[in-house]
Parts: structure tokens; C-alpha cells; sequence
């Protein structure tokens, strides 16, 4: 029994927007997958109003659409009406968390640890970062693989374990100053953002990002703890813990000091911009996230409007290099060009198109986690393409992309290499000097 809609208090002009024409169907890759009307945006749309209208109660087969949604965002690129699928979809899956139609005790303990407790502080997520780089670098990891007890568990178990990402010797605190100054004449004061997971399995990233921006001009504020964004959280339907989340990092990095803050990671990017609809009403709040909503920029949005400093040729050598679309980049922050200008000012870097460079590659939040049969389908259809475009590098702005692309090279034996636009970026600048 649902106690607070959350599709009830939505603004009715974003619930009743859709008008059927259908034209985001063939976007839309669960619909392209089912062929399911109740699949596709617009048949989540009309489960969605009807919850609005009191024509519905949450069920636990509303509560599975929602999450069978990858949330990618295509639906709200192709929609000529303007809906806010973003919106809508966020509470949609808040309304399901709130009837208790999914509660299963072992769904609410993994969901309890995980966004409750570990992604709510920085320090726990360390610790365990650092518990599993031990395991993984003093090779138990290897030794666990090869002897077989692997073997022992369920194969959705086996799968996830193949999955873990390699996590960072080093976290983005070591690697980054407080302050890193302009190494060109400074003209601007910028905040970074290092993230959760990104700082401990891309903190070299993180540093390849301060680099990058130093080179262009901007002093760089990066404080050694951070939290969590709050997208995982507000994707997940757990709205208070995501407005927590918020109100920490406006407090935390206060946007009135800032010229730009900025995030190297589509999927927070594309939540961080909507600080003021999270806030909405909240006295204290709310004015500071419409200045917080501004300030935030994407690192490849920042760089092609403060106008990229382009590295000189060095003894770097040719690559050629397609570039996957993160849906949050894409979709869900309309930024396609200005990844494409930072990977062109990069001398000797050859870019070839993508075919469906914009269709989901399946990684989407904890999706390849809780649908692998969906998202192992869209990896596939991902990676036949990589293999078609003939690149030997993918550059991709976002951690769930990297690691999903990554995983889909390892599973298919190909020796691609994976990488953020920044970092091809960064090692143009260091290979100036032959470094
Ligand atoms: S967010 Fe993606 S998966 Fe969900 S309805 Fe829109 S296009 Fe389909
Ligand atoms: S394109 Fe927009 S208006 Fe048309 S069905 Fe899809 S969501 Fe509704």
C-alpha cells in the first residue's frame, strides 16, 4: 500500500504532457528489444498518469517496468513534445520504493548497505576500496579465480565477479593537490568533483582532469573528501537520501566561490544540474542550487567554451579512435559536440563515427547489475558496432560506459583500449614534452 505518491505531487503539466504520437518508440531499446507497448516510454508514461490520476495503485508489476526502464534518456531526445521523461521517471521509481511492493528482506539489506550506508560517506566506500585492492593486488584475487572455488557459486555470482572493476592503487586525494594552480596564465577558479566510484576505480581520471584544466587556464579546488552526487540514490527511488547528498555538496563546495565546478562523469553530471527541482522548496536551499544548477558543467562542455588550448605535436603516435555517447552526456545533457572538439584538437588522433554511437551500451547506473539479460544484449549490439567502426581506441565520458565497454572487449578476447576523452587529452599535453 503506497503511503505518499510521489507521482501525485508531481507537477500535473509534466504527468499529462505525453501525447501518444509515438515517435520516441524506435529510440527506445526495451521497446526495440519487446516490441511491449508497456515497454516503451509512452506505455510507461500512460502506467505512470494513471498512478497520478488514482486510476492505479503501484503494483509490483509497475514497480518492474520502472525498473526494467533503463533510464537512458533516448525517449526524451526524440519526444517534439517536451516531456520530462527525467522527471517523471525518478518518481515513478520513488512511488515504487514507497509501496512496499517490491520489499523482499534480502532486496532491502543489499539496498540498505549499498545506498544507505556505503554510498552515503566517502571514508566507507574507501575503506572497502581499499580492502578489495589488496585482494586484488596481492593476487588472492588470482589465486581464488584459478583454483576453482569460483566454480562453487551460482552463475549469476561467478558473472558479477568477473565483473568487479580494478580498483586504484591510489585514490583521488593522493593523486590531486588541494589546490592545483594554473599551468598556463590562469583565468579561471574551478571546483572538481571526484565522485564516488569514479574516484576509487577512475581516480586517474580525476588526475588527468585536474591536469587538463590546469593546462587550460583554471586553478583547481579539489577537496580531499567529497561525497557521493546522489544520482545512484535519486535513480533508485530514494529521494531524502539524495536530497542529503545535495545540500552536502552545496555546502561543500559553495557555488558563489566557483567559476565553474566540475564533473568528469555523465551519469553524476546529469543529476547534478537539477540541484533546484531536488530542492524545490527548501528555504535554505533552494536559490543556492539555481546558482549551484549553473555553475555545474561537464569537463568537455567547460573546455569547448573556454576554448581548448590545443597540444603541440609531440612524438605521441597516430591513433585512431571512435567515440560511444554516454546517454547522461547525450540525452540527458544535450552535450554531443564538445567531446568530439576536445578528441579533435588531439594531433596525430584520427576519430571514425560510431554507428549508434547514442543507443545505450546497457551499463546505465547498477543496470547491468539487476537486468543482465537486457543489458548484456544491448553490450553486444554495442560492441559489434565498435568492432564495425575499426578504431583501436573507444573514448567514452563515463564510468559505467568504460567499465561496460570494457567488459564486453574482455568477453569478446578484443584488444581495444577504453579510455575518457580527457585522458587521450592529457597524455597529448604530457607527450609535448615527450614525457
Ligand atoms: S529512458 Fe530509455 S529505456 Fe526508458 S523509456 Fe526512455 S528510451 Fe526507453
Ligand atoms: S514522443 Fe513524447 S509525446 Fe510522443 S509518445 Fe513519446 S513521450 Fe509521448
Amino acid at each position: 500500500m503506497t503511503t505518499h505518491s510521489h507521482l501525485k505531487d508531481l507537477d500535473y503539466s509534466v504527468v499529462q504532457q505525453c501525447m501518444h504520437c509515438g515517435l520516441c518508440l524506435p529510440t527506445c531499446p526495451t521497446y526495440d528489444a519487446t516490441k511491449l507497448e508497456r515497454n516503451s516510454p509512452r506505455g510507461r508514461i500512460s502506467l505512470m498518469r494513471a498512478i497520478a490520476d488514482g486510476r492505479l495503485e503501484a503494483t509490483k508489476a509497475f514497480a518492474d517496468e520502472m525498473y526494467f526502464c533503463l533510464g537512458c534518456l533516448a525517449c526524451m531526445t526524440a519526444c517534439p513534445a517536451g516531456v520530462n521523461y527525467a522527471e517523471l521517471f525518478e518518481h515513478a521509481r520513488a512511488e515504487a520504493e514507497a509501496s512496499s511492493v517490491l520489499n523482499h528482506p534480502q532486496r532491502s539489506a543489499i539496498r540498505g548497505f549499498t545506498i544507505g550506508w556505503l554510498f552515503m560517506d566517502q571514508r566507507r566506500l574507501q575503506l572497502l576500496g581499499k580492502v578489495m585492492g589488496l585482494y586484488q593486488r596481492t593476487g588472492l584475487q588470482t589465486l581464488v579465480r584459478k583454483s576453482g572455488v569460483l566454480k562453487l557459486l551460482p552463475k549469476r555470482l561467478q558473472e558479477l565477479e568477473a565483473m568487479t572493476p580494478r580498483v586504484q592503487p591510489d585514490f583521488s586525494s593522493d593523486l590531486i593537490a588541494p589546490v592545483t594552480p594554473a599551468t598556463s596564465p590562469k583565468r579561471y577558479r574551478v571546483a572538481l568533483l571526484t565522485g564516488c566510484a569514479q574516484d576509487l576505480i577512475f581516480s586517474d581520471v580525476n588526475r588527468d582532469t585536474a591536469e587538463v584544466l590546469a593546462r587550460n587556464g583554471c586553478e583547481v579546488i579539489t577537496p580531499p573528501e567529497q561525497s557521493c552526487c546522489g544520482s545512484l540514490h535519486a535513480h533508485n527511488g530514494e529521494w531524502t537520501l539524495a536530497q542529503v547528498l545535495a545540500r552536502r555538496n552545496i555546502d561543500q563546495f559553495p557555488p558563489e566561490q566557483f567559476d565553474a565546478i566540475i564533473t568528469n562523469a555523465a551519469g553524476c553530471g546529469s543529476h547534478l544540474k537539477h540541484y533546484a527541482k531536488l530542492l524545490a522548496g527548501d528555504a535554505a536551499y533552494e536559490k543556492r542550487a539555481h546558482l549551484w544548477d549553473a555553475k555545474v558543467k561537464d569537463i568537455h562542455e567547460w573546455l569547448a567554451h573556454i576554448g581548448i588550448q590545443a597540444p603541440a605535436a609531440g612524438p605521441l603516435k597516430a591513433q585512431t579512435v571512435t567515440y560511444h555517447e554516454a546517454c547522461h552526456l547525450c540525452h540527458g545533457q544535450k552535450i554531443t559536440a564538445q567531446p568530439r572538439t576536445v578528441l579533435k584538437a588531439i594531433p596525430k588522433l584520427k576519430l571514425v563515427e560510431l554507428a549508434e554511437s547514442t543507443w545505450c551500451c546497457g551499463s546505465a547506473g547498477i543496470y547491468n547489475i539487476v537486468q543482465p539479460e537486457m543489458a548484456g544484449q544491448l553490450l553486444d549490439r554495442k560492441i559489434d558496432k565498435i568492432i564495425l567502426a575499426g578504431a583501436h581506441t573507444v573514448a567514452t565520458g563515463n564510468p559505467g560506459c568504460l567499465l561496460q565497454i570494457q567488459n564486453g572487449a574482455r568477453q569478446r578476447g578484443l584488444p581495444l583500449r577504453i579510455a575518457h576523452p580527457i585522458t587521450l587529452l592529457a597524455e597529448a599535453y604530457r607527450g609535448e614534452t615527450g614525457i
